[in-house]
């Protein structure tokens, strides 16, 4: 649909030609295109809408609203949003999680007790795009841990802070074509990459070394948050204790980087391992994990709320990494065959990222 002033708009919307239109509408004609009236961006307007209640909106008022709620709902309606025809997609995203979502040969991670608990039917597909549509299929409210999911927010984190070259005196940028927790270092005795076991211990140990335990905690959750538009970010303590209790091989892990002297000096190995097990321990829904994955697309940038998490070339590092090493010893095949970056983990979700400059 296309229109350009503000009357055209009204038009597109009361396509009956009535000459008025209800606040019922207006929250349709957005949501066929993934945007929602509780969207963070639309405040102004719902607080606006919500005094006009049941009462008939004309062409007028309706000029008024727009205006108050900048260029969102224009270019939503005018069709210039990064999926411009969001019913069409939705339909054939609706029409993959149909096909798939009968596959049930996989089965939970159970090295981990309280991951084995885990209902392996919950599904879900979200999705989120760089200007804020989202569209969510399946259990997207249901609470998981991040696992492995956290591992490029830690290796952006560190990067954020230290820069590239002493990220990378610490962990490498290669591929080990190996196993995700295998007990195996690089030719410098350094993990091989911040996508595995042993680089996000690194990672883990690198991000804000000079905070106190609890106000590192508080930093990822915050991180988490900022990440995912200001949703809340739960911490699942029971899987926290339980991936500690059974972590003889990430323990085995840190110690073998030690010993190779691959750490910064006076790094403390079991306040690592708890700040690399909390990042792994932070709970969120598919819904709020594709708004992270939206912030990374969209370079660093929350889509919701404006935010600057990442800078472009930490960003840019980041998807780097996830690209050619994501998917543990699938990488090489995930890039081949699907060709973006990915980030998968145990506790079954796999972030994948269309960045904005494919
Ligand atoms: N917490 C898991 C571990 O270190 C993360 C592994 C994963 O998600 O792939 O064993």
């Amino acid at each position: 649909m296309k229109a350009t002033s503000s009357h055209d708009l009204f038009n597109a919307i009361d396509d009956r030609g009535s000459g008025a239109i209800s606040v019922a509408d207006i929250e349709k004609t957005l949501a066929e295109s993934g945007i929602a009236l509780s969207d963070a961006r639309l405040l102004a307007l719902r607080s606006r809408l919500d005094s006009i209640g049941s009462s008939k909106i004309d062409a007028e008022t309706f000029d008024g609203l727009v205006g108050s709620s900048g260029s969102l709902v224009s270019r939503t309606i005018r069709g210039e949003l990064a999926i411009p025809d969001f019913e069409r997609f939705g339909a054939q995203i609706r029409r993959i999680y149909d096909d798939v979502k009968s596959i049930d040969d996989g089965h939970v991670a159970d090295y981990i007790p309280q991951l084995a608990r885990v209902p392996p039917e919950n599904f879900a597909v979200s999705i989120s795009t760089i200007d804020g549509q989202q569209l969510h299929i399946g259990n997207s409210d249901a609470g998981f841990t991040l696992q492995s999911s956290c591992k490029p927010m830690l290796y952006a984190s560190a990067l954020e802070e230290h820069g590239e070259d002493k990220v990378h005196s610490h962990v490498g940028r290669e591929p080990s074509g190996l196993s995700f927790n295998e007990l195996t270092l690089n030719k410098e005795g350094l993990p091989h990459n911040p996508m595995i076991n042993a680089g996000a211990i690194m990672t883990s140990s690198l991000v804000r070394r000079d905070l106190a335990t609890a106000d590192r905690l508080e930093y990822l959750h915050d991180l988490v948050s900022s990440l995912s538009g200001r949703q809340p970010a739960r911490f699942n303590n029971a899987v926290w204790h339980s991936e500690r209790e059974t972590a003889d091989r990430n323990f085995a892990l840190a110690h073998h980087m030690r010993e190779r002297g691959a750490f910064p000096p006076d790094t403390a190995i079991r306040q690592t391992l708890d700040y690399y097990f909390s990042a792994c321990s932070i709970e969120v829904t598919a819904a709020s994990m594709s708004i992270i994955g939206a912030t990374l697309a969209n370079s660093g940038v929350c889509p919701q709320t404006g935010e600057r998490v990442f800078s472009e070339e930490t960003v840019k590092n980041t998807l780097s990494m996830m690209y050619s090493c994501g998917m543990y010893d699938y990488s090489g095949e995930f890039a081949f065959s699907v060709g973006i970056p990915a980030k998968s983990a145990v506790s079954g979700v796999v972030l994948a990222i269309v960045p904005n400059v494919m």
